[in-house]
């Protein structure tokens, strides 16, 4: 932090675009607004506004500190809540005082918009109105400037202006999911706090701004805002509007920050104003399309082709790059001077910013349209008896950092495969982790990035995306809580896609309080139930935990918990949703009718499980190994059970076969093929009809053991034969390959979550790969498979 020499104001000067001070930047000390660029037109007091000393007598709960402002819809205050002794702002609307309707509406908006919670999106505390029917907000104070302030000046470093488009992109991906518009996105609305961290406020009042307008601003003469930020749809005022209209005026922002100028009528590329990547002018352009079906269509893709910029920008760019980041070094050198405070910790964003673009992928390789999906041609792998491997796909998307362990997790089913990458900080820099939602509508088509779903659940520290498990157009989202952050809790996320092409929303209530903070370290998804539980000792305080099935009941806003009396190491549930497991604890904690069966089958409804269960014991051969099942995949009539032996890095897997009775017998053990090296055999499982695919993942650097892939198949005779061996691709630097499986009847894939790390150091290296491989025909079969890893 250092020290403002005008105003006291402290602040990061790295973060704050242009360096300035921020407050005097509010504030208009560096501020030409006689640069002719006018941002926001001022609005005069209105004739319904209170004046100070009215509106001090009217929030008796608020000490007035000072005006921060008047826009179009009313005036902000800085003020100071007394009970809590924290700055708060507070928007007054002007409204007309009589308008009891718009009172009402204005309540409901409010509360919508309260439950929207996001580091990049201003903090909606309270709502209330005065006695005169003031309706009036109080809000997240935000100590620094809006973008209109800073455009003021002019044009912005090209970095800062991807940047700040970057995370703002963020907070409305996030609204969007959430199923939110913001309506508004214009600089006045993009704060950035001293640390230059972005903030946009006014989330969805727009909504309300026709009531104000007719009923009030207009009898003063005052715009709302102002138009050029508003998309042509949205102008029409038809209502018709979607996510699209944000996107546009994303665009024009986008456009100001590059050239200083707004895109009216027909406007020049943003190349030909200023030496910038040309790749630019296109993502401006499309941003910018009159018809929302030209547009991007979600702002995944905008981010994607920003990303692609920032990684690569051209010589001009690097140059300025160049410069800025000195300058930067510089005043981070001033600032360690100035504070006299040592040992100053770097904002997340200034390094994920510095940091280094990921490597580049190889020759052969060629990018497809969309973000993070690479094909390679020819495919690597020879074609196996009864099996041959059409397209290789890697997904990486753009951005990943150190420890993201993009694969960790996996799930795929006929059209989508949620990655998850619990560990990453890029997108999100307060709340880890994210999920990848990649979507294929047909062979031809090939892979896209169709949604990045953040945590719902900001400032829990959590490892959002640890475990995910896919149901159709259901999607469940395991999120333990990080051991390093005593604050957090666990969490477990429900998502639901409502229609073909639509976006993933989260639909989960918030869960019931449940005494691990591990909760999310394993998920399983069936219709609307939902298995979480924590295998045995694996939580961070190796406490054990019970098991608990929840249930969101359709049309409910709540779950319905149903505790498991035991631990459980590892389960699955059939497509029709009954669920296989292997126990956990000791015998005393089991069931008597359960003890000594290493698997048992239970029934959806309550567990049932004595009456279902049979016990499997382990062929001699291989009851040497201790019982370790770390996955199990099951399909109606069989269940392929891995029995990992990390220790010695081998393992088995059980092949089982349901009986007349509805038990199980042995149908065959699984062993790595003779030539296999050392690796987790058996850590991930799934299984289709006849074919069974082992992950065996590693963490080597050398060899064989950065992991494999093991696929088999079952021949006419009953026996079960190895029929391809997929190695960790060298040339793309798997690590771990094989940590997660999915498998549907058209492809397999497989996540390499070590991937892409500095070395053999273990978990917390890899940003992490996913390696998907098409088959040139399909596995016969019902597409439904179930495949679970740990
Ligand atoms: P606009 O129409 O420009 O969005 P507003 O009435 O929303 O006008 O806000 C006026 C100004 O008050 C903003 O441009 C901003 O500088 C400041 N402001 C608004 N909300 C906050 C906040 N939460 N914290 C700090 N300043 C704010
Ligand atoms: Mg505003």
């Amino acid at each position: 932090m250092i020290l403002c020499g005008k105003c006291e104001f402290s602040f990061e000067p790295a973060g704050v675009p242009g360096g300035l001070c921020p407050r005097c930047l509010l504030l208009g000390v560096h501020n030409s607004r006689a640069t002719g660029l006018a941002t926001e037109p001022v609005a005069e007091l209105a004739e319904d506004e209170l004046a100070e000393d009215e509106l001090a007598e009217e929030l008796p709960g608020f000490e007035l500190v000072e005006s921060l402002g008047r826009g179009g819809m009313g005036a902000v205050w800085k003020a100071t809540e007394r009970v809590l002794n924290r700055h708060v702002a507070i928007k007054l609307l002007h409204n007309v005082r009589k308008d009891m309707d718009f009172v009402e509406r204005f309540a409901r908006e409010a509360r919508v918009m309260a439950q929207l919670s996001h580091p990049n999106i201003v903090t909606l505390f309270s709502f209330g109105r005065t006695r005169s029917n003031h309706c009036y907000l109080v809000m997240e104070m935000v100590e620094g400037a809006d973008l209109g302030s800073l455009l003021a000046r002019g044009p912005l470093e090209v970095h800062d202006a991807l940047k700040i488009t970057q995370e703002v992109c963020g907070a409305l991906r996030y609204a969007h999911d959430a199923g939110f518009m913001h309506r508004d996105i214009k600089p006045g609305n993009v704060l950035i706090d001293r640390r230059g961290r972005i903030k946009i406020a006014d989330f969805g009042l727009a909504r309300l701004t026709d009531d104000i307008e007719t009923a009030s601003i207009t009898r003063h003469g005052t715009a709302v805002g102002t138009p050029h930020y508003i998309a042509p749809e949205q102008a029409r005022g038809d209502g018709a509007e979607d996510h699209r209209a944000d996107i546009y005026s994303v665009g024009v922002m986008l456009y100001q920050m590059l050239t200083g100028e707004l895109p009216r009528g027909v406007f020049r590329p943003p190349s030909e104003k200023r030496k910038v990547d040309k790749r630019l002018d296109k993502v401006v352009f499309r941003a910018l399309q009159e018809s929302p079906e030209e547009r991007y269509q979600c702002l995944d893709e905008l981010v994607a082709d920003l990303q692609k910029v920032r990684e690569n920008v051209d010589p001009g760019m690097q140059a300025e790059q160049k410069v800025t980041r000195r300058r930067q070094r510089f005043e981070m050198a001033l600032a360690i001077a100035v504070s006299l405070v040592l040992g100053i910790v770097i904002a997340d964003y200034v390094r994920g910013w510095l940091q280094s673009p990921p490597k580049a992928s190889a020759a052969k390789e060629r990018p497809l349209p969309d973000g993070g999906v690479v094909a390679s041609e020819p495919v690597r792998l020879p074609p196996a008896a009864g099996l041959s491997i059409a397209r290789e796909i890697r997904l990486q998307p753009p951005g990943l950092t150190t420890g993201s362990l993009f694969g960790r997790s996996l799930a795929a089913n006929g059209s989508w495969i949620a990655v998850g990458a619990p560990d990453d900080a890029s997108q999100n820099p307060s709340d880890v982790g994210c999920v990848y939602l990649y979507y294929r509508r047909d062979s031809a088509s090939g892979w896209a990035l169709h949604q990045v779903l953040s945590n719902p659940h900001p400032g829990t520290g959590s490892r959002f995306g640890y475990d995910v498990a896919l149901d159709g157009t259901r999607l469940v989202v395991g999120s333990p809580r990080r051991s390093a952050s005593p604050k957090g809790v666990g969490s477990v996320d429900l998502f639901e896609l409502p229609a073909p092409g639509g976006r993933w929303r989260p639909v989960s209530p918030p869960l019931p309080a449940w005494p691990t903070a591990a909760l999310g370290l394993e998920v399983m998804v069936s219709g609307r139930r939902v298995l979480a539980f924590e295998p045995q000792g694996k939580g961070p305080g190796k406490e054990r935990a019970p098991s608990v099935l929840f249930t969101l009941p359709a049309g409910a806003n709540a779950w319905v918990q149903d505790p498991i009396p035991f631990g459980l190491a590892c389960c699955a549930f059939t497509g029709a949703g009954e669920m296989i497991g292997s126990m956990a604890g000791p015998p005393e904690t089991l069931p008597p009718s359960l003890r000594g069966a290493p698997l048992f089958a239970g029934s959806p409804g309550g567990m049932d499980l004595p009456a279902s269960a049979r016990s499997v014991r382990p062929p001699d051969s291989a009851s040497e190994l201790p019982a370790d099942f770390r996955a199990i995949a099951a399909t109606g009539d069989a269940v392929l059970a891995g029995n990992a032996n990390w220790q010695h890095a081998t393992g088995v897997a059980w092949m089982l076969r349901r009986d007349a009775g509805g038990g199980f017998v042995q149908d065959a053990v699984l062993r790595p093929p003779a030539d296999a090296g050392p690796g987790e055999f058996a850590g991930s499982v799934a299984l289709l009809s006849d074919w069974a695919v082992i992950g065996a993942g590693s963490f080597a650097a050398d060899g064989p053991r950065r992991g494999a892939v093991f696929i088999y198949e079952r021949r006419r005779s009953g026996s079960w034969e190895p029929v391809l061996t997929i190695p960790a691709d060298p040339a793309g630097g798997a690590m771990d390959f094989g940590r997660s499986i999915g498998l549907t009847p058209e492809f397999v894939a497989a996540g390499a979550p070590g991937s892409g790390g500095p070395g053999s150091t273990g978990e917390e290296a890899g940003t992490g790969a996913v390696f998907v491989f098409e088959f040139a025909t399909p596995l016969r079969g019902p597409a439904t498979a179930v495949s679970r890893h740990r």
